[in-house]
C-alpha cells in the first residue's frame, strides 16, 4: 500500500458525524459499494467503520506520533494507526523491522524507551516508500546493517532515493539471523510488490510480520492490497498460517492481528474469487454481447467488452456485499476493486 492517509485524529473528529448519520439517514437504497466519493451526499452513503474495529484503535498521543505495544520476548510493535512496524531487542543489540515514512524518524527514540542497547540492524519488508521511506533517520547509526532481498537492493540502487537507504547485506530467498540469543527468519514471497516481499518471523516470540498482506479487522486495501500477483496472493494465507504465531503485523491500520484475522481475510478473499469465477464463467457472453450491440451496434468492441466486465463486477458485488459488510470494515470502500482484481485473474490467468 503506498498512499494511505488515515490519521487517528481525523477518525475521532468524524465520530459525532458518523453517529448522527447512523441515526438519521435511511438505509442506502443501492449497494453502498457503488456510492461515490465526490460529494458529501455520496460519502454519506458509505457505512461507518464497524464498532468492533473502532474499539481496537490504538490510543496515540499526537504529540508523540506513534504508539508501542510489548509483544513479549523482546518484540515491540509500533503504529500510528495508519502504518505498523516492529523491533526486536536482543542481548547484543536491536533489530528494526521497517521504518515507515510517517513515523520512522521516531523509531530510535521508541527503541531508547525500552532498552539502552544500540540498533544493529534494519530489515526491509519490501521496497515501498511508505514502509521504508523513514530509513533516512537511521543514516548516522554507526555500523548499522541494512538487510534486504537482493532484488530489493537492486531496485533501490537504481532509484537512488535519499529517503530509502541502500541495503548493506543482501540475500536471495531466505536468511536466518542470530543475534544476542534471538532468531529472525526471513523468507521471500511474492504476494504484493514486484521486487518481492519478506515474511519476518521471530520464533522465540511467536511473532510474524507480513507487510501489505492482511489488515486486521478490515478487508484488504484496494486491488487486494495492490497485489501485482493475485495467484501468489491467494497462496499467501496458507503460507502465513503455516507459521506458529500468536501476534501478527500486516503493516497497516488500527490494530495488530492474530491467526483469526488471517483466517477471516482468507475466507473473504476466497469468497470473492469463487463468486467472481462462478458469475463470470456462468455468463452467456454471446447473448450478452448481442444484447449490448442492439443499442450501440457491433463495431464498438471496447465498449461491448467493458459492459461485460461491468456486469460481472456489479453482479459479484451485489452478491458479496451482504455477506461481508458486517464482518469486516471497508467492504463498501474496496469490494468493487477486489472483484475487478479477481476478475482479471479469472479471465486471463485462471483455468475454467
Ligand atoms: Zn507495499
Amino acid at each position: 500500500m503506498r498512499k494511505l492517509v488515515l490519521p487517528f485524529m481525523f477518525a475521532v473528529a468524524l465520530n459525532s458525524q458518523v453517529s448522527f448519520a447512523q441515526e438519521s439517514q435511511p438505509a442506502p437504497k443501492q449497494s453502498s459499494s457503488f456510492a461515490g466519493t465526490d460529494s458529501p451526499e455520496a460519502l454519506r452513503e458509505h457505512v461507518p467503520v464497524l464498532p468492533a474495529v473502532r474499539a481496537k484503535y490504538w490510543n496515540i498521543d499526537p504529540a508523540v506520533g506513534y504508539g508501542m505495544k510489548d509483544f513479549g520476548n523482546g518484540v515491540y510493535a509500533l503504529s500510528d494507526n495508519g502504518w505498523q512496524s516492529a523491533f526486536l531487542v536482543t542481548d547484543a543489540g536491536v533489530i528494526v523491522f521497517d521504518a515507515p515514512a510517517s513515523y520512522g524518524k521516531h523509531i530510535p527514540e521508541a527503541v531508547a524507551k525500552v532498552t539502552n542497547k544500540p540498533i544493529k540492524m534494519l530489515i526491509y519488508s519490501h521496497i515501498h516508500k511508505d514502509h521504508i521511506g523513514g530509513s533516512v533517520a537511521f543514516k548516522n547509526i554507526p555500523g548499522l546493517q541494512i538487510i534486504a532481498l537482493d532484488t530489493i537492493s537492486d531496485f533501490l540502487k537504481e532509484m537512488n532515493d535519499p529517503n530509502r537507504l541502500i541495503p548493506t547485506v543482501t540475500f536471495h530467498s531466505a536468511k536466518t539471523i542470530k543475534l544476542g540469543g534471538k532468531t529472525v527468519e526471513l523468507t521471500q514471497h511474492n504476494y504484493h510488490s514486484n521486487e518481492g516481499d519478506l515474511f519476518i518471523y521471530v520464533p522465540e516470540a511467536k511473532f510474524l510480520m507480513a507487510v501489505d498482506s492482511v489488515t486486521s479487522g478490515y478487508v484488504p486495501f484496494q486491488d487486494f492490497d495492490l497485489s501485482t500477483n493475485f495467484h501468489q496472493y491467494l497462496k499467501m494465507f496458507d503460507e502465513i498460517l503455516a507459521y506458529k504465531f500468536d501476534n501478527f503485523i500486516g503493516g497497516h491500520l488500527t490494530d495488530t492481528g492474530t491467526r483469526k484475522d488471517v483466517e477471516i481475510t482468507k475466507e473473504y478473499t476466497n469468497d470473492v474469487y469463487q463468486a467472481v469465477k462462478r458469475i463470470h464463467n456462468g455468463l452467456n457472453e454471446r447473448a450478452f454481447d448481442a444484447e449490448i450491440a442492439k443499442t450501440i451496434g457491433p463495431d464498438n468492441e471496447f465498449l461491448i467488452f467493458k459492459a461485460l466486465l461491468d456486469r460481472v463486477t456489479r453482479d459479484s458485488v451485489a452478491e458479496l456485499e451482504p455477506r461481508w459488510i458486517n464482518r469486516l470494515a471497508g467492504v463498501d470502500v474496496w469490494l468493487p476493486s477486489h472483484v475487478r482484481a479477481a476478475l482479471i485473474y479469472v479471465r486471463w490467468d485462471d483455468k475454467e
